[in-house]
């Protein structure tokens, strides 16, 4: 398959025709000077025919905001326009020029598809502790100001790249990816999904960058704009500070390098904030994870400085990172031979040098999602079952309660395969209350159990633990009264932990495994809530569904036909849970 990946701005539009499986690169160029001299359409118009030879089966577009709506990269359609339209106001230097350049290929290639790559979608999965900026959230949530994080393509790529390196998959390792270009940010990958990322609502946030500052108490911007008014200081923070504000130089780190050499004190400076702010997120962003596997170095200054990445890498040992400074000297990556490993052999923590590649990874999702097989897996809403009270009971308590050798008959399948509302029914009977006909699901199973509200317990009387299905040993006791007669359990009641029903292709997509916590998030009319703490169950003869009971769906005023969506995936359930991941 071929691929037209095109990162378009206002004044220019570069483009490359990539074979995504390959990662051949057939064609490669840029049209400058549009607006003056032609229009995007006439540039990509004229395109067209030098490029007939290539066979192009679909077009990749390079988007920098998605905003919260896009979490992976999506056809093209009317309706995903609008929605890119309506992040304008969040980047309204890059994504209009990504919208002409969308309208022109789409003009130019009719008959192709076109799909949006998101440098913000690899973050949009960012935990809300982490996304979450600590100002009045409603105002917050009126002006969309939350983290995005920025530079996806680039952190995705290079982190799978050290992932196929060291044979095994993301989904295993804990990597921190450190983009050093003239835009620089930091990423925590964490089993595959992005959790931290050091650029926020903009790309201002972060590290030190060649022309812009990075992180700054926001006091720093206040007094500014008093003393040089918002557009003045919009652009010293953007455009005149970073390596080339302190230096006093410009942005290029080989020119510093030269300068402090010769002793230049800025230049000095520069090189020294420049590695701390580094170090500093790195440290930060291992702790975020709670342990590290991998650290990996990309951008113009991660792939080319080998003393920028020494300065970075140094005092990590306590972490388990050593550098093999003969091997750091001796990196050298390109397209072809992306990888070096510059790890020294007694290292815990792998420290690869990368070459990033985003028009590759722009060609790649544009295939997955050209190709059909990805639509979007992770969007894919998750349909949400309400469980009223119920009854599981064992062979010997229905024998008790219907008469020896008595059985379920059927009322109605339910969801999961294999399972039914019966038509039989028992009281439930605690110390403080009863509550009538509650209905038995069938079959019958090893152990009894019975699923109640909190709601429920005070009816009743009595504490039931929440517990996962299946778990009822130290439970609580409850009483079961049935037609033809009454037995007491020491322990079966519990309140059901919620969860997620779901195969094994559904978990790859999602990105989750069995007994993974995540959180699922739901609209409801105007109670929206997010459920955290739900847990994954997997099992391929399972159908996708989340199960909650009435009082969690009543918090959230969901109905029945509800959908929720994985909103990320968090490691922070207890040990049992971390374990389960990582085994
Ligand atoms: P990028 O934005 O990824 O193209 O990176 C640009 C940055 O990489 C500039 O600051 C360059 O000075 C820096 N850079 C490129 N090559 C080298 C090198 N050999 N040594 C130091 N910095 C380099």
């Amino acid at each position: 398959m071929r691929v037209l990946v095109i990162n378009c701005g206002s004044s220019s539009i570069k483009y490359q025709v990539i074979d995504p499986a390959s990662g051949e690169r057939f064609a490669a160029g840029t049209l400058e000077r549009l607006g003056e001299e032609r229009s995007h359409e006439e540039a990509l118009g004229a395109l067209v025919g030098e490029l007939s030879e290539h066979a192009i089966e679909a077009v990749g577009h390079r988007v920098v905001h998605g905003g919260a709506r896009f979490v992976d990269a999506v056809r093209i359609d009317g309706e995903v326009l609008a929605a890119i339209e309506a992040c304008v106001p969040l980047a309204p230097l890059h994504n209009p020029a990504n919208l002409a350049g969308i309208r022109a290929a789409q003009a130019a290639y009719p008959d192709l598809p076109h799909i949006a790559v998101f440098d913000t979608a690899m973050h949009a999965r960012l935990p809300r502790r982490a996304r979450t900026y600590a100002i009045d959230q409603e105002l917050a949530t009126a002006h969309s100001i939350r983290r995005f994080g920025f530079h996806g393509s680039s952190h995705g790529f290079v982190a799978q790249k050290a992932a196929e390196t060291l044979g095994t998959s993301l989904r295993e390792l804990r990597v921190i990816t450190l983009h050093l270009g003239n835009g620089a940010s930091a990423c925590a990958l964490e089993f595959g999904t992005s959790v931290e990322t050091s650029m926020g609502m903009t790309p201002l946030e972060g590290l030190v960058m060649g022309t812009r500052s990075g992180d700054l108490d926001a006091g720093v911007v206040l007094r500014l704009a008093r003393e040089l008014g918002i557009d003045e200081t919009e652009h010293l923070l953007n455009k005149k500070s970073g390596l080339a504000g302190i230096s006093g130089l410009g942005n290029d780190l080989r020119e510093i390098q030269r300068a402090a050499a010769e002793g230049h004190d800025g230049a000095r400076l520069a090189i020294n904030v420049f590695a701390h702010r580094a170090r500093k997120y790195i440290g930060a962003y291992a702790a975020v994870m709670g342990g590290l596997d991998a650290i990996v170095l990309t951008g113009g200054i991660g792939e080319n400085s080998a003393p920028m990445r020494r300065r970075i890498l140094q005092r990590l040992e306590f972490l388990g990172v050593r550098i093999d400074e003969d091997k750091n000297q001796d990196a050298s990556v390109s397209d072809d031979d992306p990888v070096f490993d510059i790890s020294s052999s007694t290292a815990r923590v792998k420290t690869f040098v990368v070459a990033t590649n985003e028009e590759l990874q722009i060609a790649k999702e544009t295939a997955k999602v050209a190709g059909g097989d990805t639509e979007v897996s992770q969007k894919k809403p998750i349909p949400i079952a309400i469980s009223a009270r119920h009854v599981h009971l064992d062979r010997a308590a229905m024998d008790a309660l219907f008469g020896e050798g008595s059985e379920l008959t059927h009322y109605k399948d339910l969801s999961q395969p294999g399972q039914f509302a019966s038509n039989e029914r028992v009281n439930l009977i605690g110390p403080r209350g009863k509550i009538e006909r509650v209905r038995i699901l069938g079959p019958l199973r090893p152990a009894c159990q019975i699923e109640v509200s909190r709601t429920d317990e005070f009816r009743l009387g009595v504490d039931a633990p929440i517990r996962r299905s299946g778990k009822v040993r130290g439970s609580a006791p409850i009483t079961l009264e049935g037609p033809n007669g009454t037995i007491h359990l020491e322990e079966g009641l519990i309140c059901a932990w919620r969860h997620i029903h779901m195969t094994t292709k559904d978990a790859e997509d999602y990105g989750v495994k069995d007994g993974d916590m995540v959180e699922v998030s739901v609209s409801g009319r105007g109670r929206d809530l997010t459920f955290g703490d739900v847990l994954v169950r997997v099992k391929d003869s399972y159908r996708l569904e989340m199960h909650i009971d009435t009082d969690e769906a009543n918090a959230a005023e969901l109905s029945r036909g509800a959908t929720g969506a994985l909103t990320y995936t968090d490691v922070e359930g207890d040990g049992a849970v971390i374990q389960q991941r990582r085994a």
